[in-house]
């Protein structure tokens, strides 16, 4: 491994905290320090957050012809491409996720979207209104600013992506703020932009806590918008801040995706998805499968073949590429997990473990965990536990499925599993979330949006023509070209 980088990553050049404080990111499959980073505070926040003003004011990012931009988001692309193998371990060390995983999706999906948002920025286009024969009205569109993007821990690299591909391909600058907990990933595609043009104060990466750091940055005047992904709590205090100075928000936040499954789906693909959907990466991911709605004629066959499938899956060294399964980001995370099983357990629910718990929260292996006997008012079925536990809840119909999985305050995804297309059809339009897989469709691409109904987040995320309109500032310009006069004053 090359050495991490250590400091902020603040107009276009590293440097300390201004406060010489740093951080200890470890690793929590061992417990060892990987590195100890600068950590920041307000004072470093206004450093990067004038850096990246004075780069959209006075520099050439926003003004650059937007091809040339579109290379630069090519070429990271291709960086990132050449340097997957240090960029997964880096993942897999920093948070615990298994490396077949960080090298086969986190990092490629990192460079697909720099490469997919590369061919963005010429294509930017307003519009031409037909008003009046001797008036020509335009509305243009044009980069927003400096954006202030702050992301979490499940997918370090990938959530910096997904924020800065869109940011960057419509000429905004920005400052990043990654989870303290993982800030190693971020810093290194900072160097990679640095090293393929991008020029100084467009990105810039700040390490930080989001009660300093973070809170800091959204206060700040200089920020023309926050975009952030993380709990729905935290998203309610960007709302806050954003007050200040009318700052534009986007909020992507969590989830508690229903899997219904229909007695006429095919069963293996159903067990497969189920199992993916909940368990990849622990379950530490916003769409994540947490609650499984079965026919109650089918409860007992499919949970058995579940629970057989999560006993079959390998948990282990997350540097191992045999193991399907890492350990979760941190002993507080761990903890937390650990607690909402014992509420469940305590509400009536029925635990199965399909391995071994912790004993305490420093091992942070927690193994799959499925609840049967799960009803919708239970804490396990309304609150997210953003770990590997499955709640399972029977349903009499397809009208008692649907409110079943609509009764929730999250609305974020849901999945539908039958052979029955108009069914599916049927559902989905009656379901109260932003996006919906049938049958097991749901890779992350470029140009699918991602939306979130009720507390699940406000505006889109990816999408081109969402993108355009999230991190691009429209103007209209009317232009008379009448030689008479206004003849009001007469
Ligand atoms: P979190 O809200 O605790 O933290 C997210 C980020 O916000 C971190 O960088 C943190 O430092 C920062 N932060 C915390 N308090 C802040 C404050 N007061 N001001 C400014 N910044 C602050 O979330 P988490 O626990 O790190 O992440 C898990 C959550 O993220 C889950 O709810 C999950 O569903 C959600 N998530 C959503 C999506 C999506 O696309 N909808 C994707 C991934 C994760």
């Amino acid at each position: 491994m090359p050495a991490w980088p250590h400091q902020l990553f603040i107009d276009g050049a590293w440097c300390d905290s201004q406060s010489g404080r740093t951080w200890s990111v470890t690793n929590p499959a061992t417990g060892n320090e990987l590195a100890n980073v600068a950590l920041a505070d307000a004072a470093d926040v206004d450093r990067a957050v004038i850096a990246a003003r004075r780069a959209f004011d006075e520099g050439e990012w926003p003004r650059m012809d937007p091809l040339h931009r579109g290379r630069l988001l090519f070429r990271l692309a291709e960086r990132i491409r050449e340097n997957l193998s240090d960029l997964a371990m880096t993942d897999t060390l920093n948070v615990g996720k298994p490396i077949r995983d960080t090298q086969g999706f986190d990092v490629p999906c990192a460079a697909d979207l720099f490469e997919s948002y590369a061919g963005l920025p010429d294509k930017i286009s307003g519009k031409c209104f037909g008003t009046l024969p001797d008036n020509v009205t335009l509305q243009i569109r044009e980069p927003m600013g400096v954006i202030a993007a702050i992301v979490p821990w499940n997918f370090p690299l990938t959530n910096a992506a997904i924020k800065l591909a869109p940011i960057l391909a419509c000429g905004n600058t920005v400052v990043l703020k990654p989870s303290e907990v993982s800030p190693l990933s971020a810093l290194m595609l900072a160097q990679l932009a640095s090293d393929v043009g991008f020029p100084p104060g467009v990105i810039n990466v700040i390490h930080g806590t989001g009660q300093e750091a973070g809170a800091a940055l959204v206060k700040h005047p200089g920020i023309d918008k926050i975009t952030f992904t993380g709990r729905h709590q935290t998203g309610a205090q960007m709302l806050e801040a954003a007050k200040s100075g009318m700052k534009g928000v986007m909020l992507e936040l969590g989830g508690k995706t229903p899997s219904i499954v229909f007695p006429d789906a095919p069963i293996d693909n159903v067990v497969n998805g189920v199992i993916t959907g909940i368990f990849y990466n622990l379950g530490q991911v916003c769409v994540a499968g947490s609650r499984l709605l079965i026919h109650e004629s089918q409860h007992d066959d499919l949970l058995e073949r579940i629970v057989a499938k999560a006993r079959s899956l390998r948990q282990g060294d997350p540097t191992d590429p045999n193991m399907q399964l890492g350990c979760l980001a941190t002993p507080g995370h761990c903890e937390t997990v650990r607690k909402c099983v014992e509420k469940a357990e305590k509400e009536g629910a029925r635990c199965i473990a399909t391995g071994i718990r912790p004993v305490d929260s420093a091992d942070c292996f927690y193994p799959p965990t499925v609840f049967d006997r799960v009803t919708p008012g239970m804490t396990v079925a309304r609150e997210e536990v953003f770990g590997p536990v499955l709640s399972v809840m029977s349903y009499r119909d397809e009208a008692d499925a649907i409110r079943i999985a609509n009764d929730c305050e999250f609305g974020l995804m849901a999945n539908i599993w039958t052979s029955d297309g108009t069914c599916a059809l049927r559902v989905a339009r009656q379901i109260r979330a932003g996006r919906i897989t049938i049958n097991g469709g749901g890779a992350l691409r470029a140009n699918v949006p991602v939306f979130g109904y009720k507390l699940s987040g406000i505006g889109a995320e990816l999408g081109f023509e969402e993108t355009v309109h999230e991190y691009c500032s429209s103007k209209a310009i009317l232009y008379s070209l009448s030689t008479e006069k206004s003849p009001w004053p007469e």
